[in-house]
């Protein structure tokens, strides 16, 4: 197997260390990669710098290298979705919705390329201002760090690499270990799409060297990151004068007042809750269903779930495959026997395919501080619990490290606004499960679950830097 090369530094190379990316379905070679070192991050910073100085790209230009951008990723949509489906084990079907997902991303970029702006102070308002016109200009942070998770490896590192081109800002990004193949694919597209060289360097390796690399160097204005609390507010420990934007994880929420649709709950948790096997940061874990319709609701829940397709990601009809290793898959069958030794009953799944895999589980009256309701799962398992007082069911959904998206299903709409007010969330989903997002809203999470919005619109501010300019005027001709 060929070694690919990555662009470092406004070349493309296969480096001198090689590491193997191994299916986490079945263990076979996908692809050869090359492992690279702190001193390459070093370099493809100063290159990164270098271009921000001699070359910068007109807002027109950054929207054509991002609209042609999005039509040649939905050309090489095919191709760039088994990579995807090959690395991460994620189900073809979803990886397909994924590349979509990245043109969708892409497009919005380009729409705020050409339109986002800076303001007009009406510097008359004070008496000095009299005769002096006032602009907020918005000019370019500086290089951006870019440190993405292994769940989404084209839309996430799209939702970091868009928004940083539109701005105007070159970027250095460091993909997962475990996929460092769709962010290549990702950045050969916008290169084929005309994107300076010097503008991206995808530096694959590890998140201890290549990633702490990043976070040191000052000449990385700021880091978008995402993935795990734990490592990301790290980072903005290790970082303080820089910006740290964080997306994080979740243990999200749904709540089924008995007036809610339970069967459109249970038809849409087939894939909010075990979409990649439940590897979403917004993947819905805590089902809270009230206790009249509980029966109803686990019954037609299990049915959903139980006819779940697990298998081998590269299968057309494959829906749920393998968690991406073998230690995580481990974790969360432990978190499970220990939520049953505490009284949980399982009423579909708890067990294994012949490969290994965790087969699609759900759960029911584990309690509030098992690992399974407290903790991001991250694995193929919800949990049902049920509640007689919806104020009681939103104090439980509130009462949470986690902060991203909550979701409550009601036909009462004083209930559903009084609920939107009360879920201590940065987004709350009406009649939609917590699992819901569309690429242009702002979306991110409070306490654990980070400090930032991510969207195009809301990003391109961030990696932005605001200028005054202040014009003296002088007096007006009498
Ligand atoms: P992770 O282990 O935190 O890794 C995320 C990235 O950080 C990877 O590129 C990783 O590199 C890198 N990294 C690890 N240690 C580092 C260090 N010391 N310094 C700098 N970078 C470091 O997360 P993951 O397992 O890939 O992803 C799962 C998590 O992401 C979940 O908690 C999920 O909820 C969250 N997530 C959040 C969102 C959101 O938008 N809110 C979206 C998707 C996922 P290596 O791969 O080399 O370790």
């Amino acid at each position: 197997m060929t070694t690919l090369e990555f662009p470092v530094a406004g070349e493309w190379t296969a480096g001198t260390d090689t590491r193997e990316i191994r299916s986490p379905f079945d263990d076979s070679v996908v692809a050869e990669v090359p492992s690279f070192t702190a001193a390459d991050v070093d370099r493809a910073v100063a290159v990164a710098r270098r271009a921000l100085a001699d070359q910068p790209l007109a807002a027109h230009e950054r929207a054509a290298i991002l609209d042609r951008a999005a039509v040649l990723l939905s050309e090489r949509a095919d191709g760039i979705a088994r990579d995807l489906a090959a690395e991460a084990a994620k189900p073809l079907g979803q990886a397909r919705l994924e590349v979509q997902r990245a043109v969708s991303t892409l497009q919005f970029c380009a729409a705020e390329a050409r339109t986002f702006t800076g303001d007009l102070v009406p510097m008359d308002a004070a008496a000095a201002g009299v005769d002096h016109l006032g602009m907020v200009l918005r000019v370019p942070v500086g290089v951006v760090g870019a440190i993405t998770p292994f769940n989404f490896p084209l839309n996430l590192v799209a939702h970091k690499l868009g928004p940083a081109i539109a701005a105007g800002c070159p970027v250095v990004t460091k993909p997962a270990s475990q996929t460092p193949v769709s962010a290549l694919n990702l950045a050969r597209v916008l290169y084929d799409a005309g994107l300076p060289l010097a503008y991206l360097s995808v530096v694959p390796g590890p998140g201890a060297v290549i990633g702490d690399a990043l976070v040191h160097n000052d000449d990385v204005a700021l880091i978008s990151f995402t993935g795990s609390p734990a490592v990301g507010w790290d980072i903005r420990a290790a970082a303080p004068r820089k910006r740290v934007g964080l997306e994080l994880g979740n243990n999200s929420p749904l709540i089924v007042c008995a007036d809610g649709d339970w069967r459109a709950v249970a038809k849409a948790v087939r894939l909010a809750g075990f979409s990649h096997a439940g590897q979403s940061c917004i993947s819905t874990q805590r089902i809270l269903v009230a206790e009249s319709i509980k029966d109803e609701f686990v019954a037609e829940l299990v049915a959903q779930v139980a006819s779940l397709v697990v298998g081998d990601p590269l299968a057309e009809a494959t829906e749920v495959s393998a968690l991406i290793t073998r230690a995580e898959t481990e974790r969360v069958a432990a978190w499970v026997d220990a939520a049953v030794a505490g009284g949980a009953t399982v009423a579909t799944g708890g067990d294994r395919t012949p490969e290994g895999h965790l087969r699609p589980t759900v759960l029911v009256d584990a309690r509030p501080d098992d690992d399974v309701c407290a903790t991001e799962i991250f694995g193929p398992v919800v949990v049902v619990r049920s509640f007689t007082d919806v104020r009681a069911a939103v104090a439980e959904a509130n009462d949470s490290r986690y902060g991203l998206q909550a979701a409550i299903f009601t036909q009462d709409i004083d209930t559903a606004m009084w609920a939107a007010r009360s879920l201590d969330f940065g987004g709350v989903l009406v009649n939609e499960v917590p699992t819901w997002r569309a690429d242009h809203m702002p979306y991110g999470g409070l306490r654990d679950s980070g400090n930032t919005r991510e969207g195009p619109g809301w990003t391109i501010r961030e990696m932005t830097e605001e200028r005054l300019v202040v014009i003296k005027t002088g007096v007006a001709p009498r």
